[in-house]
């Protein structure tokens, strides 16, 4: 082969999905056509029983490409995912390249496009990924923990009957504001220096459901809530049993520089720009998923990895830990 022709062949393998890579690395040292064993799946996921937790399990045979396995402790048979969302999931053999596009934020489309689904089903699949992700929060974290809320446009993207006349394409209905029922309320807590993310939508933004939301975040004498002035925090010291400190943004820009809610708004800037640009706009039923979804993403600096998706997905609490 010619050094050009070389060049050509090695840019082209940027674009590989993990399961194509792996097929073409055991293309080179002579695996394949050999005959298939467990499935990244498996080694992933290191099974356990669905019915008792036990992870003393025997290999028990294949069964539509994956393996299958007995469990010692009870007469359960099971699959790696058997049990989470992805277990009546067909072609299995496509999680790995599916996840991969979960960990890069992808927009269904593209999704669809790279794993070879149909735009509907790789919807289904998004949604069945980010199922076990959404209470995958942190517990009793020790450090300054920024609250702040922030508002989403109530959306029915995708929806086929409209509960309210449609908006004009890309504006604002005709004297729509920030009013009641019109925006949905997003809590979010940042802890400064420190991955960990809480997230929740709320049906309103009070005491009552701000402290239900944080309650198991927080642990008494770890956790510093950081927050400003809105009604609704007012009580957490007392609701939350933790040190409360508050802030009021002063007219003149000048913020106080312990106690603010920055990581937490700067957290709101980077999840609206990827909603509203990367994905256009989501349905607001769908919303904790997303919320899911992004904290997911940026759980770690370095990148998460397409086993971690995996693993988050079939029930694993790999962030907020
Ligand atoms: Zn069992």
């Amino acid at each position: 082969m010619k050094t050009a022709q070389f060049k050509a062949l090695l840019a082209s393998l940027e674009g590989l999905t993990p399961s194509q890579r792996r097929r073409l690395a055991d293309s080179l040292t002579g695996k394949a056509g050999q005959a298939a064993g467990p499935t990244p799946l498996d080694a992933i996921l290191s099974p356990r029983c669905p019915d008792c937790q036990s992870s003393q399990v025997v290999r028990n045979g294949m069964h539509a490409g994956q393996q299958r396995y007995l469990c010692k402790a009870c007469p359960r048979t099971f699959n790696a995912v058997s049990g989470s969302p992805l277990s009546r999931l067909r072609d299995k053999d496509r999680f790995e390249a599916y996840a991969d596009c979960m960990r890069q934020g992808l927009s269904v489309r593209d999704a669809a496009a790279k794993v070879g689904l149909s735009v509907d089903r790789a919807f289904r699949w998004r949604h069945r990924f980010l199922q076990s992700v959404v209470p995958h929060q942190p517990k009793g974290v020790a450090g300054m923990l920024e609250v702040d809320e922030t508002y989403f446009r109530e959306s029915q993207k995708g929806s086929r009957k409209l509960t309210r006349p449609a908006r004009y394409s890309g504006g604002r209905a005709k004297g729509a504001g920030r009013k009641a029922g019109d925006w949905v309320p997003v809590l979010v807590g940042r802890v400064r220096g420190q991955p960990y993310t809480v997230d929740k939508v709320l049906v309103k933004l009070n005491g009552v459901e701000v402290t239900a939301a944080l309650k198991d975040a927080v642990k008494p004498g770890e956790t510093i809530v950081c927050t400003d002035g809105h009604s609704a925090f007012l009580r957490l010291q007392a609701s939350l049993g933790v040190e409360t400190k508050y802030f009021v943004a002063s007219y003149h820009g000048h913020t106080n520089k312990t106690f603010h809610v920055q990581t937490a708004n700067n957290y709101h800037e980077q999840l609206k720009t990827w909603i509203q640009r990367g994905l256009r706009g989501v349905a607001t039923k769908y919303l904790p998923n997303y919320l899911a979804w992004h904290r997911l993403m940026t759980w770690n600096k370095a990148g998460l990895t397409t086993y971690d998706v995996l693993r988050s997905a079939s029930g694993q609490q790999v962030i907020n830990t």
